[in-house]
């Protein structure tokens, strides 16, 4: 029989980064939470870029994104230090900023025209000569054709932050459930298997399962309002030689108008990501990976001294209109899922305003663009 139970509790359906980060959220506020996931930090965490990029994620011309995107930037600035506090693990953040370079005229072209965009929005972005940018990152191929410097985008390596939450978590008394949520209501929360949590007055449930949440029923009548979507994303990892790192801050680039990027790692690795397809296919194609090589290595040659370690493929939860779904549902039902492809970023800004909303306050920032409810019948 699953825990009910004996002090108002936060059930958070869910351990990935929007769950991980929402419960730490909670319990660090001083509520009793309970984490309920068959596999913790299994889904789209697992295989995430983790650039933490308000700046550079502009290219997707996505407007209500921005302002959510830059508060969740500054939340995690808060979050990093205070879950620090509650764990001796290596949270896996690093600060050097990021470089946006182009493989070619046309694609500097297009990075000309990112650059003014950020620059309307009020982005940090320095404009910087191929030689400017290779002094600071000497890796770069010489045949690049534009670069921009975006101090403040940074990165966190999201497997090793899901370890850290979790320990942090359990620091702080919260109790996590192996079990697979079937259906949820104000009552009651059924686990596969047949174990049942009943809620008693002050519990709280929170949907924070990313596509899971697709599949669980009871809150709702009739079709599932969330039309969530997997958009499906190869992403490799590489071994940096003994010699030492290759670059030290993440570079993202355009070759022939296809988006690569390359983030090193605290731990000596690199990733390599990350194609976007909405297929059949949730393993990584021989397609995907030989295009993110052929990019990578076109932007940094020396990619090719590195020891290949894997190739995985990881599902984004999407949305029709690639804006989370946020919001209370119903008197003891919170839903913060549909982060598409920018979920480590917004996990912060999703548990800021989970907490509120549990807290019985009104959102200190405006939500009403990720009304869960808006794609219903
Ligand atoms: C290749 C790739 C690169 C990416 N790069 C970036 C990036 O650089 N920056 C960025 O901000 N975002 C990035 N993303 C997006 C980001 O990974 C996702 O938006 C984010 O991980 C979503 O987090 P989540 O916690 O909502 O879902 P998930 O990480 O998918 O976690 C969902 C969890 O819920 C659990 N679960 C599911 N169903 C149930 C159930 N019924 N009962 C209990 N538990 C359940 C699962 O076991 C899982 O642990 C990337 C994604 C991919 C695939």
């Amino acid at each position: 029989m699953a825990p009910t139970a004996t002090t108002p509790t936060v059930y958070v359906i869910g351990a990935g980064m929007v769950g991980l980060v929402t419960a730490f959220e909670l319990a660090n506020a001083g509520h009793a939470v309970t984490v309920i996931d068959p596999e913790p930090a299994s889904g789209a965490t697992h295989h995430a870029g983790g650039m933490l990029a308000p700046a550079a994620e502009v290219v997707y011309r996505q407007d209500p994104l921005f302002p959510l995107m830059l508060a969740a930037a500054g939340w995690h600035e808060e979050i990093f230090p205070a879950v620090a506090a509650h764990t001796g693990r290596t949270l896996g953040h690093r600060t050097e900023g990021t470089l946006v370079v182009a493989g070619d005229k046309a694609d500097a072209a297009h990075l000309a025209e990112l650059t003014d965009y950020q620059d309307a929005h009020g982005m940090s972005v320095e404009r910087l000569t191929v030689r400017e940018a290779r002094r600071l990152e000497p890796a770069l191929s010489p045949r690049i054709a534009g670069a921009v410097s975006l101090p403040g985008d940074t990165q966190v390596f999201p497997r090793m932050y899901a370890e850290a939450l979790i320990d942090a978590c359990r620091d702080l008394g919260v109790r996590f459930h192996a079990g697979t949520v079937e259906s949820v209501t104000d009552e009651a929360i059924a686990l596969r298997g047949g174990e049942a949590i009943d809620l008693v007055d002050g519990d709280q449930v929170v949907l924070a399962c990313g596509l899971g949440a697709a599949r669980i029923g009871g809150w709702f009548t009739g079709a599932n309002p969330l039309r969530l979507r997997p958009v499906y994303g190869d992403i490799l990892r590489v071994k940096a030689p003994e010699t030492g790192e290759i670059v030290t801050r993440v570079v993202r680039g355009f070759v022939e108008d296809r988006p690569v990027y390359v983030i090193p790692r605290v731990d000596g690795t690199i990733a390599i990501g990350a194609t976007s397809r909405e297929d059949d296919h949730p393993g990584p194609l021989v397609g995907g990976v030989h295009q993110l090589l052929r990019d990578a290595i076109r932007l940094v040659p020396a990619l090719e001294e590195c020891e290949f370690l894997e190739a995985t493929c990881g599902a984004r939860p999407g949305t029709p209109d690639d804006l989370p779904y946020l919001g209370r549902i119903s008197p003891r039902i919170i839903v913060s899922t549909g982060y598409f492809r920018h979920g480590i970023l917004l996990s912060a800004f999703g548990a800021r305003v989970t907490r509120e909303l549990v807290e019985g306050r009104a959102p200190g920032i405006d939500i009403s663009a990720c009304d869960p409810l808006r794609h219903g019948a």
